[in-house]
């Protein structure tokens, strides 16, 4: 960046300048890649899979990746102001002077972030503004591009499935073909590619899709063997503290309980895992490399990991030896035992959150939850004895068939937790924290086909549970219902959509995750200039013989466990997990 007086205008000016220990810059280069993430920096300098493709891409003498995130609306005003396009860290080169934009999608609140960036790049929002090959090529991945299609206006390629797997070939194809056009036919035929030029939508009179052509699915690429897996030796140490200021080792990929609810765990399947020393390995390599004293381990569930004791064994034999805290944010209630208790205390104590998601056993049962009020008490219990007084304990309202005696039984639920710790807890007092979230229906979950409970019927399930709460030891944070749903129009949305995500775009809609800067006004007027009824996306059940927007998409997972999974929740009858029982998923990966 040129104008560097700017910075002394603007909060935190260090968001802006690069230059971190760690960073990779690199003069020369046959290809220039840059690794976008459509949310500020804070937030992407969290994200454990920006550092794996930032490292991968550099491990390429001659590829050179950098990073661009969106700058806070201080610094977008001042860079409008001037002119300056938005550049990447390492270089300050602009984002139009880079061969490829790779945006990383995890929540579709960051849609008119990813125009914004472009825009404010250089780069022509829409594709069909953007001819031949001027401009960068455009791709994106990440776990919302299983369902691409509210994007196809704007992005050239998608990528489904995991980077590792696919990236560096990729980019190889790319620095070996000399047209756009030529590149993107080839690129095509590579497994997880998919390139929506290619594809056509057609729609029915009552505006459900009619079909997608051709019918070649795109199957999700997935790394198989995650020892052999690239994995850094070192992250980029911040000067600003970042959301998540830690190193941070990959246990496990996928899941292996199936609730029904949760996309993440059937889009990451199936269950991999890394082994013990390879992740002691490590961790010890990124403490050394980079000096973070704190270690957090990541994964969906990391206390499925089929040896959890032995293995916070030898990363605590290390860890407690150099004085660095060992975190597990993901933790089941039910594998909460005094052990893991003793290990993750040895260094830190601090709250402990669990996510119960609903307060009666057969709504557990339903969203297959898979654990007992038992599970919860004694794991709550276990956490008492051991002095803790903080618990976080995560709800959401709306899931299919939830009824009042559902929310009645949440408040049941901290009745019983509360005097669980007045019995056997530490003299200080509880503090319950109670965040109540709701349900969004996914694409490749059961629950696809469910409608987003209405605005009215999620405030008054609200109200309720508030009325039953009088303790002030509990303290409950709720979700606004506008995101939520703006979520559920656009996880499921189809290629229409990108109008409406334009428009909005164009109103001023940008970092919409933030609840300072959403306006959901302007997504309203959005909708509204297209003629298009939100509630059509986000409030409607599909058909189990509808065409679903993603169904050219392959994530391995088969349409018909979707849908027997979804009978069987009707039913309030539950799934094993993939290590008790197979339930034949559409992976046959032989358990
Ligand atoms: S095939 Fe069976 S074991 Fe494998 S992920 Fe699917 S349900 Fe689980």
């Amino acid at each position: 960046m040129n104008n560097e007086k700017i910075l002394l205008g603007v909060q935190r000016p260090a968001r802006y300048t690069g230059g971190e220990f760690g960073e990779v810059v690199k003069e020369n280069a046959d290809l220039r890649f840059a690794l976008c993430f459509p949310d500020t920096y804070e937030i992407g300098m969290s994200h454990l899979g920006m550092k794996i493709l930032y490292s991968l891409i550099n491990s390429r003498d001659n590829y050179a990746c950098e990073r661009v995130f969106m700058p806070y609306p201080d610094m977008a005003q001042k860079m409008k102001d001037r002119n300056i396009p938005l550049f990447a860290l390492e270089s300050g080169r602009s984002l139009c002077d880079f061969d490829i934009a790779g945006f990383s999608l995890q929540y579709e609140m960051c849609y008119t972030t990813v125009l914004a960036m472009l825009e404010s790049g250089g780069i022509p929002a829409q594709k069909s503004h953007r001819g031949g090959g001027k401009y960068p090529l455009i791709i994106a991945g990440g776990p919302c591009v299983c369902n691409p299609e509210p994007l196809c206006d704007f992005i050239d390629l998608f990528v489904i499935g995991e980077g590792e797997e696919i990236t560096l070939e990729l980019l190889d194809l790319y620095h070996n073909t000399h047209s756009r056009g030529d590149f993107l036919k080839k690129a095509a035929l590579i497994g997880g590619v998919y390139v929506p030029e290619f594809y056509n939508t057609e729609y029915n009179d009552d505006l459900t899709v009619k079909s997608i052509s051709p019918d070649t699915k795109i199957t999700k690429r997935i790394v198989k063997d995650l020892d052999g897996m690239f994995f850094p030796k070192s992250f980029i140490v911040p000067f600003v503290e970042p959301v998540h200021d830690r190193a941070v080792t990959e246990v496990l990929r996928g899941c292996i309980r199936g609730c029904r609810f949760c996309q993440a765990g059937f889009i990451y399947r199936p269950y991999r895992e890394k082994s013990g020393g390879v992740i002691l390995e490590q961790t010890r390599a990124l403490c050394e490399n980079t000096g973070y004293d704190e270690v957090s381990l990541c994964s969906l569930s990391t206390s499925d990991y089929s040896n959890i004791e032995e293995l916070l064994g030898r990363l605590t034999d290390y860890t407690d030896r150099n004085g660095i805290s060992l975190s597990l944010p993901s933790l089941r209630i039910d594998k909460f035992n005094g052990e893991v208790l003793r290990r993750i205390k040895s260094v830190r104590k601090s709250g402990l959150t669990f996510a119960p998601e609903a307060g009666t056993q057969r709504l557990r049962d339903v969203i297959n939850k898979n654990i007992t009020e038992e599970n919860i008490l004694s794991g709550c219990k276990t956490a008492f004895q051991g002095g803790y007084s903080a618990v976080k304990l995560y709800f959401m309202l709306g899931l299919p068939t939830e009824t009042d005696g559902d929310v009645a039984g949440i408040y049941s639920l901290i009745e019983k937790i509360m005097r669980l710790f007045k019995e056997v807890g530490p003299k200080k007092g509880i503090s319950v924290s109670v965040s109540l979230a709701t349900f969004v229906p996914k694409p490749f979950t059961p629950f696809q086909y469910e409608p987003m409970t209405s605005r009215e019927e999620i405030e008054g399930k609200q109200k309720l549970l508030m009325s039953m709460v009088k303790s002030r030891k509990v303290k409950i944070s709720r979700s606004g219902y506008n995101t939520s749903f703006m979520e559920a129009v656009l996880a499921r949305g189809d290629r229409r959509l990108g109008q409406v995500i334009y428009s909005a775009y164009k109103k001023g809609c940008v970092l919409d995750a933030w609840d300072d800067y959403f306006d959901f006004n302007k997504w309203r007027e959005a909708f509204g200039e297209h003629g298009i009824d939100p509630a059509f996306y986000a409030n409607r059940r599909r058909d189990y013989n509808e065409v679903l927007p993603w169904s050219h998409i392959d994530t391995g997972v088969s349409r018909e466990f979707l849908i027997r999974e979804n009978k069987l929740a009707h039913e309030s009858k539950t799934t094993p997990n993939c290590r008790e029982k197979c339930a034949n998923c559409g992976f046959n990966c032989g358990r």
